[in-house]
């Protein structure tokens, strides 16, 4: 028998991959309304996403079944790179903060690239290989989808051309290595290797490139040459893959015997949050009562979740995609050259963009220097350096727990815990002032 005295020092809750579920949730059935479509004003931007996405994943981005079987190519991979992720207890953190709170972590730092992102990259290429595709091409800001495509794009044989933010690329070379590392062809976006990028390049030679940038010169690369184009966020049928995270922590949080009040965590587009919290949401939209408190944050120097307006936009710079209704600060916006890359994209996805408009989903934004200030306090006190992105959710912790210091009722929180920030020392280095 576990000594009680070992009981209350756990902190780790693993699920046997054996356990690992074999289904994506799909929340379209479940919305409180009907999605609103896809514009496509010309036409043309249907035909586009039909050459240049996989078929079955444009199959699945409109499919209204609520479970998707997860292919048994995909599965075996996901295990392969360290799925089912544990889910961690942070004890000293609760400590921390008065013992006010339970914070439950789910891990997604504990792939083998370090992000949620790998587990939609493994969906989207193993598709564009049912379609014979002769490559793969993607955008990627702060390196982390890149990363995940490069090696999805290892394990199932087949090349990767990946457009990289081209502030990202010189400033974040060690993402850009582990690419390479995989086999994949890196491109700083604007590049010199498409005709787009030319063009962008040539009015502004100096263009420190943007995802909207990076996504249309990935899908003309795309579009022009055989390949097929993967999305790494912002539509259903990513968030949908990705949701294998929230599908874990379901059967884990059950397993521990907790129901989390709080599901917390950062936007990007939205499908790491969505991930974690779609699939215990949809059991609240289809029981008609809502009781969880659902909070997502975003960086302030790209406030979309805050300052952003409900209406259709283009998901990329470029406009060759369909028109998306969503929270946007305009897909012309070009942020600052700010350090959380995988928090710089202009807009929320349109599901959780639906959401956010009915209050169900809270949005909140935390500056940068706020965000790095708490991953370095949490790194002291947890001992694992979370990324830059994952950081922008320690603050909203911090707020919930001080609103049960005020109401003296203890609270369970549950964070999706992106990614580590190993790769991004550099960064914390420079705004955080080290020496
Ligand atoms: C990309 C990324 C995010 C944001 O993800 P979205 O799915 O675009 O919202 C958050 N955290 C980490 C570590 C990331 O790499």
């Amino acid at each position: 028998m576990t000594s009680s005295f070992l009981l209350t020092m756990i902190v780790r809750y693993d699920l046997p991959q054996d356990k690992i579920p074999t289904t994506w949730y799909n929340i379209l059935p479940d919305l409180p309304e009907p999605l609103p479509p896809p514009k496509d004003e010309t036409g043309k931007a249907f035909e586009v996403l039909k050459e240049v996405l996989p078929s079955k994943v444009l199959e699945i981005e409109f499919s209204q079944e609520r479970y998707i079987k997860i292919p048994e190519e995909v599965l075996e991979k996901y295990l392969q790179i360290g799925r089912p992720t544990p889910i961690i207890r942070a004890r000293k953190l609760e400590e921390y903060f008065g013992n006010v709170v339970k914070i439950y972590m789910k891990m997604e730092s504990h792939t083998y690239t370090g992000s949620h992102k790998i587990n939609s990259a493994l969906a989207h290429v193993y598709y564009a290989t049912l379609d014979n595709a002769k490559f793969v091409s993607t955008e990627t800001g702060a390196g982390q989808w890149g990363a995940a495509v490069a090696l999805a794009a290892a394990l199932f044989h087949i090349k990767a051309h990946v457009f990289m933010v081209r502030t990202s690329y010189f400033a974040k070379p060690y993402r850009r290595y582990l690419m390479q590392m995989y086999g994949a062809d890196v491109h700083p976006s604007p590049s010199e290797f498409t005709p787009y990028g030319r063009e962008v390049l040539q009015k502004d030679p100096n263009n420190p490139g943007s995802l909207g940038i990076a996504i249309t010169e990935a899908v003309k690369y795309a579009l022009e040459n055989g390949g097929r184009y993967v999305v790494g966020s912002v539509v259903n049928s990513d968030i949908l893959f990705k949701t294998i995270a929230g599908q874990e922590a379901k059967v884990q949080m059950e397993m521990i015997g907790e129901d989390p009040d709080y599901i917390i965590g950062v936007v990007g587009g939205g499908s790491n949050y969505a991930a974690l919290a779609f699939p215990f949401l949809g059991e609240e939209l289809r029981s008609g009562k809502v009781r969880r408190k659902y909070i997502a944050s975003g960086s302030l120097e790209v406030p979309k979740m805050t300052k952003g307006v409900y209406k259709y936009d283009y998901p990329d710079t470029g406009k060759i995609l369909p028109q998306l209704k969503m929270y946007t600060i305009g897909s012309d916006f070009i942020p600052p050259p700010v350090y959380a890359g995988g928090l710089r994209y202009h807009a929320v996805a349109p599901t959780l963009s639906l959401l956010m408009s009915k209050g169900i989903v809270e949005a909140r934004d935390y500056d940068q220097e706020t965000a790095f200030a708490w991953a370095k306090l949490f790194s002291q006190i947890e001992g694992w350096v979370p990324a830059p992105e994952t950081s922008h959710a320690l603050p909203i912790i911090k707020e919930i727990a001080d609103e049960a210091k005020k109401s003296g009722e203890k609270k369970t929180v549950l964070v999706s815990f992106s990614g580590h920030g190993l790769l991004d020392l550099a960064n914390y280095a420079e705004v955080l002032g080290f020496k």
